[in-house]
């Protein structure tokens, strides 16, 4: 169960970053034809994480609600290039980092990506290690918000509680206030530069573990432009780990569907 509030955080997220453009695109008529699913395209193929177990969980997630029409590229450099199938899309989902060999995207890819959420509003939501990504690319890094730079790190794995800071926010709403959760508990992150970031989620970070003894973010949302970003630094599943607990499934899902169809619009 919650590890299962953790997996379905990015859906709620995602669902409300969308909300309305797919409302738009739904038909008035006597019986309400559905609305339409959420294009989406998760961004995957690089990372020095389980990125071939967690995409696919990420993806089966998103699917499941029957909310996400999800797309999955393990080669964004040449995915993003391409600008007109691009323009298809409504949300990123970011399970990506050139942590073990810094990369960054060609320069058309790059631009696509930055265009698209800042200009057409495409939403972003990035898991886990993203923040890994791109050092000196200051547009990713002002919508990533906290950066794993110099300086950060993360006491032992263990299993410890994410109480959220903003009950009331349509991510958070009808959620328990906390959920425990075993994952990395990421400290130390770097802000970027004009990256203020609303606050959703946190955790203490417990000497007992090797951490900060502080609280420490653990979701929260940006703006960029007109795109909405929801982050999180939690989901760490290790290359060659593919822990069965962490899948998830409609049944699951099926107590938070009121947040994951009601949320309103805005999210700031
Ligand atoms: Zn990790």
């Amino acid at each position: 169960m919650s590890r299962s509030i953790a997996l379905l955080l990015p859906v709620i997220a995602i669902t409300i970053l969308a909300t309305s453009a797919a409302t738009a695109a739904s038909q008035p008529a006597l019986t309400p034809a559905p609305p339409a699913k959420i294009r989406t395209l998760l961004i995957t193929g690089v990372n020095n994480h389980n990125w071939q177990f967690t995409s696919r969980v990420h993806e089966d997630t998103l699917e499941a609600t029957g909310l996400f029409d999800v797309d999955v590229t393990e080669d964004p450099a040449a995915s993003l290039a391409d600008a007109t199938s691009l323009a298809a899309y409504q949300l990123f989902v970011i399970d990506y980092n050139d942590y073990d060999a810094p990369k960054r995207w060609p320069p058309q890819a790059e631009e696509n990506f930055t265009t698209a959420v800042q200009t057409r509003g495409v939403g972003v939501v990035a898991i886990h290690s993203a923040n890994n990504s791109f050092k000196g690319w200051g547009e990713y890094e002002s919508m990533l918000g906290l950066l794993w730079r110099e300086g950060a790190g993360h006491g032992e794995f263990h299993t410890f509680d994410v109480t959220f800071a903003d009950a009331d926010h349509p991510i958070t709403k009808g959620l328990p206030t906390s959920f425990s959760q075993p994952d990395e508990l990421y400290h130390g992150l770097t802000k970027a530069k004009d990256a203020p970031y609303k606050l959703l989620a946190q955790a203490m970070s417990s000497r007992a573990s090797k951490g900060t003894g502080k609280d420490e973010p653990m979701a929260f949302t940006l703006q960029a432009g007109k795109g909405r970003i929801f982050a999180t630094p939690l989901g760490h599943v290790w290359t060659g780990q593919a822990p069965p607990s962490s899948r998830s499934s409609p049944r699951a899902s099926a107590p938070f569907s009121p947040a994951v169809l009601n949320g309103p619009p805005q999210v700031t």
